[in-house]
């Protein structure tokens, strides 16, 4: 393990965390983003001047040609891709029945197809000198389900399905694929909830707040250890006794 993570959506939120959080380990890391690069290299300013190494790729990972051109920069700028974190994500509170067949396929080729697509680009370099790490980041709600968030329950459930069966398939390979499902967390996935609705939120939740990218980050990184070898499938969910 002296290769390099790829983080998607790491412009702001969980994914800046993690990219934050695993270049502290010592791992250069590629910031992915699909519109902000501005955010993205403020990120990767931030990790080069504390000592790490961070590169930026702006590119849509529902998009196949774009996710392997990612992982063949990060490759030929950082070395091998030993971390993929599968992180960017999109979320829409909607009726079921308002849901679009957009709303749908756009939901799905974020989470899901994206989660296929960057996984097929770095698994065969992982097999190939049998040691990889993917985390995938789905929710709470792809556990339990919510309430006008059917197509980003099912997109999120998904990446569960995903992470258990990979899982298996490469094992023998010495590639973990282990999947962190968060609950509320502070980020600007939640910008839409008003003071009120916050609130009521926190007060739902045992620890009585919302969690922190920073607190996703200590379980993806988790994951990301050379020793944590052993641990693969598994769904590991910060969020502060919300879904016991
Ligand atoms: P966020 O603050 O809204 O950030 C989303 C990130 O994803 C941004 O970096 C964005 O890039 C990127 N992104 C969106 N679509 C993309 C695409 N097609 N290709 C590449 N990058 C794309 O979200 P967050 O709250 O940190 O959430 C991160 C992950 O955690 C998501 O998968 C989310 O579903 C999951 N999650 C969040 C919560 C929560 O309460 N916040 C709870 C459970 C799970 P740009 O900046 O360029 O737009």
């Amino acid at each position: 393990m002296n290769g390099c993570a790829i983080i998607t959506g790491a412009s702001r939120g969980i994914g800046r965390a993690v990219a934050l959080r695993l270049a502290a380990d010592g791992i250069p890391v590629v910031i992915n983003c699909v519109e902000r690069l501005d955010a993205a290299e403020a990120v990767a300013r931030e990790i080069i001047s504390a000592g790490g190494s961070a590169l930026c790729w702006r590119c849509d990972i529902s998009d196949p040609r774009q996710t392997e051109e990612m992982a063949e920069y990060a490759e030929a700028h950082l070395g091998h891709i030993d971390i993929l974190v599968n992180n960017a994500g999109i979320s829409q509170q909607k009726l079921f029945t308002d849901i679009t067949d957009a709303d749908w396929e756009r939901m799905m080729a974020v989470h899901v197809t994206g989660t296929f697509n960057c996984c097929r680009a770095v698994l065969p370099g992982m097999i190939s000198r049998k040691y990889g790490r993917i985390i995938n980041i789905s929710s709470v709600w792809g556990i339990s389900g919510g309430s006008c968030e059917v197509h980003y329950s099912a997109a999120k459930a998904a990446v569960i399905g995903l992470t258990k069966a990979l899982a298996k398939e490469v094992a023998q390979s010495g590639v973990t694929v282990n999947c962190v499902a968060p609950g509320a967390i502070d980020t600007e996935m939640n910008s839409h909830l008003n003071q009120n609705e916050l609130r009521e939120l926190a007060e739902e939740i045992p620890a009585g707040r919302l969690g922190t990218p920073d607190e996703v980050a200590e379980a993806a990184a988790f994951f990301a250890r050379p020793g944590a070898s052993y641990i693969t499938g598994q769904i590991l969910s910060p969020n502060g006794g919300w879904l016991a």
